[in-house]
């Protein structure tokens, strides 16, 4: 069955483990080592297919060696912030720049996360600016709550970005 290999980026504390962990077990941890960069298998049926996931949940803390390598390694990525940290909106952009240099000139699949949609009362992050920046980047975007997930969002967003990768 294909192998896609998709990469979790993101500032520390925007939920990228919260996130991977729910995805894969549909739980919610509150407490995850933020130093903690791991990788997971995954399989899921998507369109009627068994697509084997790796991902790897960095830890949002590398060197930029390490992050350039995190980005040859994956063929896709999920790029999230915290919707009650505009800092971690504002890193996006750099973020994605960097990544298109180092993939220069493959275009790169990724998805949008805007991560802790439960804190709406603490949002600095609106949602129209979220679609707005996905817009730009030409990715899907999804608002999502690793710790109520409601509608499943979590899933769909590795999901589509799945289908983004296999389309290419
Ligand atoms: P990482 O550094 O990006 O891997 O972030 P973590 O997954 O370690 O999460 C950082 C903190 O945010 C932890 O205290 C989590 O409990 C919390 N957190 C993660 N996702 C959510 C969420 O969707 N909602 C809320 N309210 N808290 C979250
Ligand atoms: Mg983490």
């Amino acid at each position: 069955s294909p192998e896609v290999k998709l990469a979790v980026f993101g500032r520390a504390g925007v939920g990228k483990s919260a996130l991977v962990v729910r995805f894969l077990t549909r739980r919610f941890i509150w407490e995850y080592d933020p130093t903690l960069e791991s990788t997971y298998r995954h399989q899921a049926n998507i369109d009627d297919e068994v697509v084997t996931m790796e991902i790897l949940d960095t830890a949002g803390q590398e060197d930029i060696q390490q992050k350039e390598g995190h980005m040859r390694w994956g063929d896709g990525f999920v790029i999230v912030y915290d919707i009650t940290d505009r800092g971690s909106f504002e890193e996006v952009a750099p973020l994605r720049s960097f990544l298109e240099e180092v993939k220069k000139p493959k275009n790169v699949p990724l998805v949008l996360v805007g991560n802790k949609s439960d804190l709406d009362h603490v949002r600095q992050v609106g949602t129209e600016e979220g679609e707005r920046l996905a817009a730009e980047m030409a990715c899907a975007f999804y608002e999502c709550s690793a710790c109520a997930n409601e509608g499943g969002s979590v899933a769909e967003a590795f999901h589509e970005l799945c289908r983004e990768v296999r389309r290419r």
